[in-house]
């Protein structure tokens, strides 16, 4: 399996080779060549396997330069029973008939980032190997709260790899402060950034353009490289529980082989949807994807336009992994709802560059509304459904997969009741413990810390916290670090104790 650039600018590249470079160097970004198939005997059988298993046989597809015996090894050391608290890896729960909720946050750090990332930093220490990298990698994140954890979580100990995560200081939760500061390892580093995470992303991205840090950084003995979603090694373990959703559906009954079902996601950067979107071109049967978004809804106005507009104002809402005005997955959906025409994705690339919008035409817009949909919801209704689905179905719903419950309800104009769907949960409740609570009694608690704040939605509902975002208040810090954004640099240096 080959890879090559949605700009079509750059020579095709291995698997091993996608991934350790990110993104294509001259811009753009890495796909698969041509998506592989499983037949609808393979995706009936998946129902007998585990979910190593099916991991094991969806990675195969896309990454044939990985032998069976490395994917092997590398399924078992994320998807075990001490980095996931649950044998199903991500189970499906019933909320009601055809409803059911698709919980992706059993994983380490309580996020569904955790899917992916507890995967991918093997993938990248194969590839390193792989493509004979004689430096050590510095991976870098800029995080406005889930992903910096969920990847200390994935790298750390790993041999031959560091991490580095900055977070704005007054840009994370108390709790997402804490699960980072407290994270163990001796390959990690977390650095509080004065400001908010505008500054502390684009330094972070104007350190990884930097040619002179990054020649200083390989005289060193270095070279940086990233997690963030557009690596194709992000996006790959993200198809696994798709089919694995499917599995349970046909192991209880719920579906006859074949049958198609509806997929609702609560989507930012297009990463998780995109993987869907990716399971259904390989044989997965998907009636329709409902595209959910907040307030900030660029996407939804973009499936139902066929433009796509950035100029508007940017909101924080309660469901902030989703406030994302540029999803960047987008760009890879419209190279394969294209037939890869690299050059129609230039020239609307080009177009959003200087104009904050584009417009795609009408062919392949009518090709993307037969699959996809898009609603939103608002903070009311976000809250609301918060509350309801608490009171009616007993289920706590953290307020990104609130807006995934509410934007399916909406879509239902398009779609039947009696159709299956499947709802991805992307966090533990007790994650978002604030939003919730103040969505469930209509009170906000501008008194309490984050910490009481959980421990009361715990006493009201009775039920308990993830087990990541339990007694963090005790642990023992171990990252004190914190600079200016202009001071970055000199923080790197400081801790892979460059010389000057
Ligand atoms: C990252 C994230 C999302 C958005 O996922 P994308 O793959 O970026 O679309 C939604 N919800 C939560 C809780 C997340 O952490």
């Amino acid at each position: 399996m080959e890879y090559i650039s949605t700009r079509g600018n750059y020579d095709q590249v291995s698997s091993a080779e996608a991934i350790q470079l990110g993104m294509v160097p001259s811009g753009g970004l890495f796909v698969p060549q041509e998506v592989p198939q499983l037949k609808e005997e393979e995706i009936y059988q998946f129902q007998s396997d585990s979910y190593q298993t099916i991991a094991k046989k969806v990675l195969a597809k896309f990454l044939s330069d990985y032998n069976a015996q490395e994917l092997e090894e590398i399924v078992n050391q994320a998807y075990n029973g001490d980095n996931f608290a649950t044998e199903e890896i991500a189970p499906l729960v019933n909320l009601e008939e055809e409803q059911y909720i698709l919980e992706l946050w059993h994983g380490p750090t309580a996020a569904f980032k955790d899917m992916a990332l507890q995967l991918m930093p093997y993938l990248l220490q194969s590839a390193i190997d792989k493509v004979e990298l004689e430096e050590d990698v510095v991976i870098l994140v800029a995080t406005s709260g889930d992903t910096g954890k969920a990847a200390l979580e994935g790298f750390k100990d790993l041999d031959g790899i560091d991490i580095i995560v900055f977070y704005p200081q007054d840009g994370v939760s108390k709790i997402q402060e804490y699960q980072m500061i407290t994270t163990e390892g001796d390959n990690t580093a977390v650095v509080a950034v004065e400001g908010n995470f505008d500054d502390c992303q684009s330094t972070v991205k104007e350190v990884f353009g930097d040619q002179d840090f990054k020649e200083l950084l390989e005289q060193s003995g270095y070279r940086f490289s990233s997690a963030n979603s557009i690596n194709w090694g992000r996006l790959v373990p993200q198809i696994i529980y798709y089919f694995a959703a499917y599995a349970y559906l046909l192991k209880d009954n719920k579906i006859e082989p074949g049958e198609e079902i509806n997929i609702s996601v609560p989507t930012g950067n297009f990463g998780n949807i995109l993987a869907g979107y990716y399971a259904h071109s390989m044989g997965l049967p998907v009636n329709k994807f409902v595209c959910a978004s907040n307030d900030n809804k660029v996407l939804t106005d973009f499936l139902a336009t066929g433009v796509y507009d950035i100029n508007r104002e940017f909101k924080k809402t309660i469901s902030p992994s989703m406030d994302i005005l540029i999803s960047s997955n987008l760009e890879r959906f419209l190279f394969e709802m294209t037939d890869h025409d690299a050059e129609k994705i230039n020239e609307w690339y080009q177009q959003l560059q200087e104009e904050g919008k584009f417009e795609i035409d009408q062919r392949t817009k009518e090709k993307i509304k037969s699959l996809f949909t898009g609603a939103y919801a608002t903070e009311a209704e976000t809250k609301e459904t918060i509350k309801e689905v608490y009171e009616n179905n007993d289920y706590l719903l953290d307020p990104h997969t609130a807006v995934g419950v509410e934007s399916y309800r909406k879509a239902l104009e398009e779609l039947s009741e009696e159709e299956v769907t499947v709802i991805d949960s992307t966090a533990n409740p007790y994650k978002f413990s604030r939003a919730v609570l103040e969505a469930l009694t209509g009170e906000k608690r501008e008194d309490k810390d984050d910490f009481a704040v959980l421990e009361e939605l715990q006493d009201l509902t009775g039920q308990e916290a993830h087990r990541a975002l339990q007694g963090l208040d005790e642990r023992k810090i171990r990252h004190q670090r914190n600079c200016t954004s202009s001071d970055i640099k000199d923080e790197i240096k400081d801790i892979l104790e460059l010389n000057q």
